[in-house]
């Protein structure tokens, strides 16, 4: 190849690839006169395949071609810029990037492109400056947004797939709000909560939500990570012009996690800007973190103030019944059949988040589809030990006793007598049993704790109290009752 003009190709420097590809001609002329593709032909609607589809053609062929490392290195980066006269004019982000392009792949990338789309004699690249305007007079920042947006949005994460519950009714009411809202509702709307709480969920709810109500609003989810990501590329690319200018096209901008964004100054200031600017501009801001804005620690007062402002949202973490019913919704969309005894003990014993709720449902599914039978209690507990011993609160033996004899209205000595009327029988009996289901202590250990009894008696009153909760409508009670009273 010709040293002097390295940025231009032409038809003669092309050799070979219509005869590895006989579907691609190699005559660019046969596609219609030169010259009749103008710069805006490029950039207008062109019926069905806009130029961005015939680009990308392109460049899905040349990934065929060359390879997926250098396709990523030299070829993804390269963007249309225009297609006046037969040439294709290819934007590099720098001098190396042309000179690779124009030495090694541009012929290839002529005759790919002369099938895509029409009359293309000659490739150029030039390079520019990432902050300068493309070509293309589309506004350039909706589609990277876009793009962003669903490559991050789970699509579990619906408002149809979110169990409500006291605990995080008020946060799913305005996230629903938020959505449904053409206007802006609150703003900012600020969630906050415990880790594995749901607020992920909610944002990307609300985003499932906007897109199919109106798919031109232009949503944009990030992380706080991604946001500072950014904007530190684009402080190394020194364009923050660019950085700026793609949160100005966004009608949504939810941040994830904005704790995150704490201590880093910089960042902080811009996301302050970048805020206020939306906010004034009537867009909707969501925001979520793991303390309400004024207890967030390393952010500006400022900002801390500011983000107070709309509407503040808490999630607690789940109760019971929440628990419950998020594990039997969970159950029933992966068509798990759980016992609901096992669900049950589940809700009780896993109290610290959601997350930690569906792992142990995941584990469960899969041991039951592997050893083929349902679940029960005592495989579940054996199951998930480490999980329920890091979960719960540590209740002691002392502490079980103590409440089961309040409830029964008996002497917390009785738990050692060696009584055995009925009336203080069967309390020690729950006790035995409670103490069984909710600490990891053996038979033998709480035999021990309660005056020295045989391992076998434990064993028994266990059993016992098992048989009792499934026939005994009172006895079910207590237990599920004193349960709840020992988790909290
Ligand atoms: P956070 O962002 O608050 O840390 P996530 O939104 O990531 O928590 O939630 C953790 C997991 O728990 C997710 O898989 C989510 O779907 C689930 N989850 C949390 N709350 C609920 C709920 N109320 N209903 C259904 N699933 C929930
Ligand atoms: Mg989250």
């Amino acid at each position: 190849m010709s040293g002097r003009d390295t940025t231009n190709v032409t038809d003669t420097q092309y050799q070979g690839y219509s005869q590895d590809h006989p579907d691609h001609t190699d005559n660019g002329s046969a596609i219609g006169p030169a010259g009749t593709t103008s710069a805006t032909g490029l950039t207008g609607p062109t019926g069905t395949t806009g130029p961005n589809d015939a680009w990308e053609r392109v460049t899905n062929r040349m990934r065929q071609d060359i390879g997926e490392a250098a396709w990523r290195n030299w070829i993804k980066p390269l963007r249309v810029g225009r297609l006046e006269d037969g040439t294709l004019t290819l934007e590099a982000s720098s001098n190396l990037a042309r000179e690779r392009v124009t030495s090694q792949y541009a012929d290839r990338l002529r005759v790919i492109s002369a099938a895509e789309f029409g009359s293309v004699k000659k490739i150029e690249v030039r390079v520019v400056s990432r902050a300068a305007p493309r070509m293309s007079q589309q506004k350039p920042a909706t589609k990277p947004a876009g793009e962003a947006l669903s490559a991050g949005l789970d699509p579990r994460y619906t408002f149809a797939n979110f169990v409500v519950g006291k605990p995080n009714e008020l946060a799913f009411a305005v996230a629903r709000r938020t959505a449904e809202s053409a206007t802006v509702a609150f703003n900012p709307l600020f969630l906050y909560g415990g880790v594995g709480l749901g607020k992920t969920h909610l944002m990307h709810a609300i985003a499932w939500h906007i897109r199919e109500q109106d798919p031109s609003r232009n949503v944009v989810y990030l992380s706080a990570e991604k946001f500072m990501y950014r904007f530190v590329q684009a402080l190394r690319f020194r364009d923050t012009m660019s950085f700026k200018e793609q949160f100005r096209s966004v009608d949504v901008l939810m941040i994830d996690d904005v704790q995150f964004i704490s201590g880093k100054d910089s960042t902080q200031e811009e996301f302050f800007h970048t805020f206020n600017a939306l906010v004034e501009d009537g867009r909707q801001v969501i925001i979520s973190a793991d303390k309400s804005p004024t207890d967030l620690e390393g952010m500006e007062e400022r900002l801390r103030s500011r983000l107070g402002w709309g509407m503040v949202a808490d999630i607690h973490p789940a109760d019971y019944e929440l628990r419950l019913g998020i594990l039997q919704a969970k159950a029933e969309q992966a068509r798990l059949a759980v016992p609901d005894k096992v669900l049950e003990f589940l809700a009780h014993r896993i109290s610290s988040n959601v997350r930690e709720l569906e792992g142990a449902l995941t584990r469960i599914a899969a041991h039951a589809s592997l050893v083929g039978r349902e679940i029960s209690i005592d495989s579940a507990a054996e199951l998930l030990s480490d999980l329920l011993r890091a979960s719960s609160r540590q209740v002691s033996v002392d502490e079980i006793q103590k409440r089961v004899a309040a409830h029964y209205d008996v002497r917390v000595a009785e738990m050692f007598s060696a009584r055995r009327a009925r009336n203080i029988a069967r309390p020690r009996q729950v006790a035995m049993y409670l103490a069984k289901t909710l600490t990891s202590l053996s038979y033998p250990e709480i035999g021990r704790q309660f005056g020295g009894r045989d391992h076998t008696t434990v064993m028994h009153a266990v059993r016992s109290i098992e048989g009792l909760v499934a026939t005994d409508q009172g006895i079910a009670e207590d237990v599920s009752l004193l349960r709840s009273l020992l988790a909290n």
